[in-house]
C-alpha cells in the first residue's frame, strides 16, 4: 500500500508527499487507550495471515472449490488486484452492477445468474459495510458462496456480528489498515479451513518486512529515539542486504511479494507462505480500539472541512457508528484538475478503482466507471498528526476553489 511516490533508493531525498498516505509506526501504534476492544475480520472465524489480500481471494476461491469453467460474480466498481485471483483457478469473472453509493445492485446479480455460477465477491467500499444481513439471505436462496471482501473494512460490525462473519469466506487486506509492509487474512466464520500450514519466506523477507516498516517511519519523522538508536545498524543493512542478494540463487522467487508495490499482480508462489513475524506481530498487537477511534475522528475531521466546499460530496452520507474508514472518499465534479492541483500541492490521494478490469465500461455499469473516475480518496488513517489533518484539509479547501 505504498505509493509510488513514497518509493525512493535509500540515500536519496525523499520525493514524498507531505502527509503519509498510510499508517506508519510510532510509539502511539501500541498505546493502550481505555476503550474496549472493537471487532474486527480476525474475530469472525478460524484465520490464516498471510502476505496480501489478493493471495486471500485465490485462497478462498480454492477453499470453495471454484474450478475450470465456474463464474465468479465480481463487482463492476473493483480493484484490478480482485481478478487475477479469479482467472488463476480457471474461473470467469462475471462483473455485476452496483448503484450510486456503491451498493451491490442485488437485481442486477440475479440477472446474472447462471448454471455455472458458484461464487460472489461482496466488497464493503472504504470501510462501510454492505447490507451484508441480505446478501446472505440471497446467497443462501441461489445456493451461491459469498466471499466476504474486507479489504476496505478490517474492523466494524454489521447486525451485531464481526464484519467477515457473514460470508462463508472473508479476506482483509491488513497493509491497509497497520504500519506493515505486507499482510492480508483468510478468514472462515462457517467452514474449516482446508489450507494446511503456512511456511516463512525466509530471513530476507522477514528482516525486509521489519525494516521497510521503519524505514518509511523515519521518513516522516516518527521514532526519532529508534531512528538514532539504529542508524549504525540501519547502515550496516545495506551491506547485509546486497549479500542476500547476492547469495539468492538465479531464478529465485523475489524476496518480497510485488503486492507491497502498488502493483495488480498476482503471484502465485506466495499461496503458501505466512505473513512476515513483525506484520503478525503488529497486526494483532497494535491497540485496534486507538486505530477505530483515531480514523473515525479523522474521518469527521475531512467530512466537516468539505461539508460547505463547491464541486464536491463524501461518497457516504454519514459514517455509521462503529464503522472503522479505511480512506475519506469525496466525490468531485472535476476530478481531473483537482487532482492535478492536489498533486502539486503534495497532498496524498488514493484513486481507488481507477483503472477497471478490461471490458468493463458504462455498458457494464455506468455507476462504477462514474465512481471509478469522480472519487478522489484522502488518508484518514490513525498515524496523521493534528497539523498534518489541517494542512491537508487546508489544502483540499484551495484547491476546490482557487
Ligand atoms: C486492495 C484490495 C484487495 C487486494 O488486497 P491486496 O492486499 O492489495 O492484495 C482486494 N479487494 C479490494 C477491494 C482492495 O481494495
Amino acid at each position: 500500500m505504498l505509493s509510488p511516490n513514497e518509493l525512493h533508493p535509500p540515500g536519496q531525498p525523499p520525493s514524498q508527499p507531505r502527509v503519509p498516505l498510510a499508517p506508519l509506526l510510532s510509539l502511539s501504534t501500541f498505546a493502550a487507550p481505555r476503550l474496549p476492544r472493537p471487532a474486527c475480520v480476525l474475530d469472525a472465524g478460524a484465520v490464516r495471515l498471510v502476505t496480501s489480500g489478493r493471495i486471500a481471494i485465490a485462497l478462498a476461491l480454492r477453499e470453495m472449490g471454484v474450478g475450470a469453467g465456474d463464474e465468479v460474480l465480481v463487482p463492476a466498481y473493483h480493484s484490478m488486484s480482485m481478478i487475477p485471483p479469479v482467472l488463476s483457478l480457471g474461473a470467469h469473472p462475471v462483473f455485476y452492477k452496483v448503484g450510486a453509493d456503491a451498493a451491490l445492485d442485488l437485481d442486477d446479480v440475479a440477472s446474472k445468474l447462471t448454471a455455472a455460477t458458484r461464487a460472489i465477491m461482496v466488497t464493503s467500499y472504504f470501510g462501510i459495510p454492505q447490507d451484508l444481513a441480505r446478501i446472505r439471505a440471497f446467497c443462501d436462496l441461489h445456493g451461491l458462496l459469498m466471499l466476504e471482501d474486507c479489504a476496505h473494512c478490517f474492523f466494524g460490525e454489521h447486525g451485531g456480528r464481526p464484519v467477515g462473519s457473514w460470508g462463508d469466506y472473508a479476506i482483509a487486506s491488513s497493509m491497509k489498515f497497520f504500519p506493515i509492509y505486507e499482510g492480508g487474512a483468510l478468514v472462515s466464520a462457517r467452514h474449516a479451513l482446508t489450507t494446511g500450514r503456512l511456511s516463512s519466506a525466509g530471513r530476507g523477507f522477514e528482516a525486509k518486512a521489519a525494516l521497510n516498516a521503519l524505514e518509511r517511519s523515519f521518513a516522516y519523522g516518527r521514532l526519532p529515539l529508534v531512528k538514532a538508536l539504529l542508524w549504525l545498524p540501519l547502515r550496516l543493512k545495506s551491506a547485509l542486504w546486497n549479500m542476500i542478494k547476492r547469495r539468492a540463487p538465479a531464478g529465485a522467487p523475489a524476496l518480497t511479494p510485488s503486492s507491497s508495490d502498488s502493483s495488480y499482480d498476482f503471484d502465485p508462489r506466495w499461496l503458501d507462505k505466512q505473513s512476515s513475524r513483525f506484520s503478525r506481530f503488529v497486526v494483532r498487537r497494535a491497540s485496534h480500539a486507538r486505530i477505530v477511534a483515531q480514523r473515525r475522528a479523522n474521518y469527521r475531521f475531512l467530512e466537516l472541512a468539505c461539508a460547505s466546499l463547491p464541486l464536491c460530496r463524501p461518497l457516504f452520507a454519514a459514517l455509521p457508528p462503529g464503522a472503522c474508514p479505511w480512506l475519506f472518499p469525496l466525490v468531485v465534479e472535476q476530478p481531473e484538475k483537482l487532482f492535478r492541483r492536489l498533486h502539486n500541492a503534495g497532498v496524498p490521494m488514493t484513486r481507488f478503482a481507477e483503472a477497471l478490469w478490461p471490458g468493463v465500461d458504462a455498458g457494464v455499469c455506468a455507476n462504477s466507471v462514474h465512481l471509478s473516475r469522480h472519487i478522489i480518496a484522502f488518508p484518514c488513517h490513525q498515524a496523521l498528526l493534528p497539523e498534518e489533518l489541517a494542512w491537508m484539509s487546508g489544502a483540499i479547501r484551495e484547491a476546490l476553489t482557487a
